[in-house]
């Protein structure tokens, strides 16, 4: 049955791109029936960022994204952190140098710098430790068993490399590039265990992913080039490859390059500030959570990045998409990251939440301003369908939390007149002596009643009353807005209008 992993790097907070593997793998597995799994590829040191892995987990459950079995959860594979499985990975690594297929090299790093000098004055191109130059190298291709033996007993520092036959074409196919092809003299013999004694991804990576059963490795294009090298390392070790699929890379919206951490105007950031990046400074980095967007949009949108379901649906839930999901469905070409794309997913969601969920996101934030429960919900109907964000909910609602003190001039001038004070007067007077409940039905009735008491369109001086109660010109429904106001405030404000 299908097994798959999302096996992020603790080096920071989650790029976005992630978050789309991620989603991914887990559409499928949830298709098929599968298991996700999560795996934390620590093997670099000092690349390491203390807090990215709760960051991820996290992260991960926020989007909506279950982890079936890994790190945070445990599983029979267990530990699933790789800098836990170090001593683990050097006995595959000696089971290839064993079978011939791997080497020790105890190159300085010098050595290494005067080869590659050597061959960029040659002209050559990319492999440089291969099968030509290592022959040339200090390592147990050219040094006698003995020397071998000895350097490693003295403490000699070495890494072992895996030893590339270049005589050869190393052909997969890939569920999204098709067949991809490479002549095995363009790699080099790269590295799978370090002078530390950590593996390389190289090495972790494929030792992890049989172990652990994956059955489809999903991933980001940037992987695409490491692809034959993990295909041949499967071979090496007679061992089935999992299926690849590679998914498309994220763009500009203009097509003009990748998106980038540092593209933050164009929605280059990841899904919520690193809290503990900088304490001191207290600087609030950018987040997608943080400015607004729902998690059934970040879901909808990065799905959309790079697949389509092939009908006019565009608002899924998480279980139609896991329903209507397939790789075969996923695009080759580059998906551009449309920032305004995902703001219109937000406004079509944020329509969708009733007044509760909204107050509820409100409050949870700690944005909410004083006013009762009760209130908060009316002010959540009232903005709903105008917002793009829930904060604006408050952010855009200033007209109801201070009385105006400026009055929106055009407005003025074109509605602001004899007629609007008359209606405005009469509607304070019937408002006065009104003692029911004061509804937006109510306040409706009674300014239509008293436009009606004075011979005036209700509809010619419509613009006025909102001018008074607001000081625009244009909003949200003046009769609900009225109401959330309450009487009081309303007559308040239409008497200073009129004063
Ligand atoms: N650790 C790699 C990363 O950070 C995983 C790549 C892969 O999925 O093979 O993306």
């Amino acid at each position: 049955s299908v097994r798959v992993r999302f096996a992020p790097s603790p080096t920071g907070p989650l790029h976005i791109g992630g978050v789309r593997t991620a989603l991914y793998n887990y559409l499928f597995a949830r298709k098929n029936g599968g298991k996700m799994l999560l795996r934390i590829e620590d093997t670099d040191q000092n690349r390491y960022v203390p807090g990215a892995e709760n960051y991820i987990l996290e992260a991960l459950k926020w989007v909506g994204i279950e982890i079936d079995e890994g790190q945070g959860i445990g599983g029979p594979h267990a530990p699933y952190r790789q800098s836990e499985r170090k001593e683990m990975y050097r006995t595959y690594a000696e089971q290839l140098i064993a079978a011939g297929k791997a080497y020790y090299a105890f190159d300085t790093a010098e050595e290494i710098e005067a080869m590659r000098k050597r061959l960029e004055e040659a002209g050559a191109d990319a492999a440089q430790y291969n099968a030509i130059t290592r022959l040339q190298m200090t390592n147990s291709l050219t040094l006698s068993a003995e020397e071998v033996q000895q350097r490693i007993a003295n403490g000699d520092p070495y890494v072992v490399r895996i030893k590339i036959d270049p005589k050869q074409d190393i052909r997969f196919k890939d569920i999204v590039r098709e067949w991809v092809a490479v002549h095995a003299s363009t790699l080099d013999d790269k590295v799978l265990l370090k002078s530390d004694g950590m593996p390389t991804y190289h090495l972790a990576n494929i030792v992890d992913d049989h172990l652990m059963g994956i059955t489809h490795v999903i991933r980001g294009e940037e992987w695409l080039p490491s692809a034959p090298l993990h295909v041949l390392m499967y071979q090496y070790f007679g061992w089935t490859a999992p299926q690849f699929a590679h998914l498309p890379l994220l763009l500009k919206p203009e097509g003009n390059g990748k998106l980038s951490k540092r593209d933050a105007d164009l929605g280059g950031f990841p899904i919520f500030p690193l809290q503990w990046q900088d304490p001191a400074t207290k600087t609030i980095a950018r987040g997608f959570r943080e400015d607004g967007y729902l998690q059934e949009t970040i879901v909808n949108f990065l799905a959309f990045l790079g697949w389509n379901p092939g009908t006019e649906q565009e608002l899924f839930t998480m279980d139609e998409l896991i329903e209507a999901f397939s790789l075969e469905r996923i695009h080759k070409a580059g998906a551009r990251f449309d920032i305004t794309k995902a703001k219109w997913f937000n406004q079509q969601y944020l329509k969708g939440k009733s007044d509760e969920e909204l107050a509820a996101i409100l409050e949870a934030n700690n944005n909410a301003p004083a006013v009762s429960h009760d209130t908060l919900l009316k002010v959540c109907h009232l903005m709903k369908e105008r917002v793009t964000f829930p904060q604006e909910i408050l952010s855009e609602t200033a007209f109801l939390f201070e009385t105006p003190t400026e009055y929106e001039e055009a407005i003025v001038a074109s509605k602001w007149n004899a007629d609007a004070i008359k209606a405005i007067t009469a509607y304070v007077e019937d408002l006065k002596i009104y003692e029911g409940d004061f509804l937006a039905d109510s306040a409706k009735a009674i300014w239509a009643a008293a436009a009606e008491r004075v011979g005036i369109k209700m509809g010619k001086v419509m613009q006025a009353l909102r001018l008074a109660v607001t000081g625009a010109g244009h909003g949200p429904d003046l009769m609900l807005t009225m109401e959330i106001l309450g009487k009081d405030e309303v007559i308040s404000r239409l008497e200073k209008a009129i004063s």
